[in-house]
């Protein structure tokens, strides 16, 4: 899969490609990066990019003709269209960012991710050019390249060889492969800190009833903070007898 990113600070991705998991992807060619920078497509002997916005008021915004040029080199570099790589814009009124995204872009051929400056872009381009805009959040950040990162990021744990433990993706929170639960604790040696010890069930041995704690906590927790998700688990049939006596358990407490 390859992703091209849009944007004013490449410098940002610099880092990001040289540690940990995002390295791993990126050197094995799982997710492959391109970096542009408009500016190398703007005009003029300051290569402006930005201007100040038509009805006044602070702040400037990305200019439509350096992003078209810098589109249009990417998808002839690409050889592909829009359906195949559609384009993402970065923004706080887009679709928030959830897990089904994710996996649904870690299966994909990747997109061309453009990032905001400033005050944004001029309507125009986005109208004209951008298939999808994708949140972080209710905030607003001062550029997309942070969201841009947490995407490539999310979906370059999925690729298979990436991460040391196969599959150990799918013990996360949100995963349906465990009913898109939240994830349990997680504890780790030493086995007394400051007068705390270990569930008793993590230290038996016994693989069932470690298994069954962790579903038992898994359900507990998301009940607590995320009880959307367990609707969702329950709608899809994913919830065992079992596991609904320890909710009604925790509901009767
Ligand atoms: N004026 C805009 C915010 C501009 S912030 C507004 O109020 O909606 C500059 C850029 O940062 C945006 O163009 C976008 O690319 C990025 N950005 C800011 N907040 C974001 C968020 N919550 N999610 C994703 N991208 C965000």
């Amino acid at each position: 899969m390859r992703f091209d990113i849009i944007t004013l600070f490449p410098e940002l991705f610099e880092p990001f490609l040289k540690i940990g998991i995002t390295r791993r992807a990126y050197e094995a060619g799982l997710v492959d990066v391109r970096l542009w920078n408009p500016r190398d497509y703007a005009e003029g002997n300051y290569r402006r990019v930005d201007d100040r916005p038509f009805g006044g008021g602070p702040g400037m915004v990305m200019m439509a003709e350096p992003l078209t040029a810098c589109l249009t080199a990417i998808r002839a570099d690409r050889g592909q269209d829009r359906d195949v790589a559609p384009l993402v814009f970065f923004s706080p009124i887009g679709e928030t960012l959830r897990h089904a995204a994710v996996q649904r872009w870690s299966d994909s051929q990747g997109a061309v991710l453009l990032c905001g400056r400033y005050e944004g872009i001029d309507q125009r381009f986005i109208d004209t050019y951008v298939d999808l805009q994708i949140s972080l959040g209710d905030f607003v950040l001062s550029g997309g390249e942070l969201a841009a990162m947490t995407l490539l990021d999310s979906v370059a744990r999925l690729q298979p060889g990436v991460l040391n433990d196969e599959g150990s993706h799918q013990l996360d929170s949100f995963n349906p492969a465990l009913d898109g639960l939240l994830d349990c604790p997680h504890y780790t040696r030493p086995e007394q800190w400051e007068g705390q010890g270990v569930p008793a069930e993590l230290m038996s041995g016994h693989h069932v009833n470690i298994e069954r704690w962790r579903r038992d906590q898994r359900l507990r927790l998301t009940a607590r903070l995320r009880p959307e998700l367990i609707d969702a688990a329950r709608a899809a049939a994913k919830l065992t007898p079992q596991d609904e006596a320890i909710l009604k358990a925790q509901n009767s407490l």
